[in-house]
């Protein structure tokens, strides 16, 4: 913008416009479109003196302000060129990890409420970093979407679970394990074949793998997700919707998409008795959920109230600390084993 009164606090308001007439759905014929805009920007001469300086400085801000989640403005400073140095060089670090295999699944139970019984696990990815040490998830799965790197992690991912659930069958312990995918494994249009080889090169029963997805999935390219997760379907695999609840929530999706499980998330679990609303938005689910034909599971149950009340409404199982926390596959495999041979079953009253 060449204008001499322009200045960094009218500019600001000048981009929170923009990004507010942006927002605004629009249609384009019969389709209601919404877009999100995220403005990163440089200054003359503060932040450099030639044209592509400015431009590669405003692009970093850039990059910044969707990292804060979209929908924002951001200038550039130098603590977004420290930080932009930093997702580069974790950025390389995970291209290296993927080459080394230094990711490991970790496993939490989901428990039937109707048995007691471990009836399933969800795959859940950690990074043993060489010097870091163990990584949540959190820390490098939103910059590997990024990156375009989720593909691969997801890969292996789905190769280590599936392995590992078919050691446990040959264990005698017939539990189903659920991975999490996200939209850009459903976009890239492959992610059929990958899993067909991944059964076929683990001997995993396909009617004991349940994907996971969160209703960004169903945002794009919503025929090839729909003819995706039917042919997995098809297949005997089960689909779940990961926290249910958030998001947008667009109750079309339960119609639409072939869906066997709705996740309920955490946020409505952890609220389970604290106002009259919070308990009538989790029996909605419910009954909701229920009368579509859908399991639900609740995760992040903490402590004995939340199951109580998880009972009462019909849930059909329960996943949080108040079990056990993921952990690695030798000690569920230690949980399991000592399940069948306990004949007391777990105290979940
Ligand atoms: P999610 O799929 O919703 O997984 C549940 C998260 O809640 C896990 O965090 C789990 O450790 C945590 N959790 C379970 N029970 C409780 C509880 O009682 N209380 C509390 N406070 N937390 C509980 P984690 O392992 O850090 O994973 C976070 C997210 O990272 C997952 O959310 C999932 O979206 C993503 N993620 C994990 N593994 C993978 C993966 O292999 N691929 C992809 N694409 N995403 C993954
Ligand atoms: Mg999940
Ligand atoms: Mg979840």
């Amino acid at each position: 913008i060449l204008d001499q009164n322009i200045n960094r606090s009218n500019l600001e308001t000048y981009c929170e416009g923009i990004i507010e007439e942006l927002r605004r759905p629009f249609k384009v014929g019969e389709h209601e479109l919404l877009l999100g805009v995220s403005i990163g920007v440089s200054l003359f001469p503060e932040h450099g003196r030639e044209l592509q300086v400015l431009i590669n400085h405003a692009d970093l801000a850039l990059q910044q302000a969707k990292r804060m989640g979209g929908n924002s403005m951001r200038f550039f400073s130098s603590d977004v060129k420290a930080i932009s140095i930093e997702q580069v060089n974790l950025e390389s670090a995970l291209r290296k990890a993927i080459f080394k295999d230094e990711f490991v699944v970790f496993y939490q139970p989901k428990i039937c409420l109707r048995t007691n019984h471990i009836v399933g696990t969800e795959a859940l990815v950690r990074w043993q970093h060489p010097t870091l040490g163990l990584l949540p998830p959190g820390q490098f799965i939103p910059l590997a979407e990024e990156a375009g790197l989720i593909a691969a992690i997801g890969e292996l991912v789905l190769d280590k679970a599936c392995r590992q659930t078919n050691e446990w069958h040959n264990k005698g312990f017939q539990i189903s394990t659920s991975v999490n995918i996200v939209a850009q494994q459903l976009q890239r249009g492959n992610l059929l074949e990958i899993i067909d080889r991944i059964l076929v090169n683990t001997g995993l029963n396909p009617l004991s793998l349940e994907l996971e997805l969160t209703e960004s999935s169903f945002m794009e390219d919503k025929t090839l997700v729909r003819t995706t997760l039917e042919s997995l379907r098809g297949r005997g695999i089960k689909i779940a919707l990961d926290d249910f609840g958030t998001g947008y929530s667009s109750l079309s999706y339960l119609r639409d998409f072939p869906i066997d499980v709705l996740k309920i998330d955490q946020s409505f679990v952890f609220r389970i008795g604290q106002t009259d609303k919070d308990d009538a938005i989790v029996r909605a689910i419910f009954a909701m959920g229920h009368s579509l034909g859908m399991d639900i599971v609740a995760e992040g149950v903490e402590t004995h109230e939340h199951l109580a009340f998880l009972k009462e409404q019909g849930c059909d199982m329960v996943q949080g600390y108040l079990i056990s926390r993921p952990i690695p596959a030798e000690q569920l495999s230690a949980m399991l084993f000592e399940e069948t041979h306990n004949t007391t079953l777990r105290n979940l009253a």
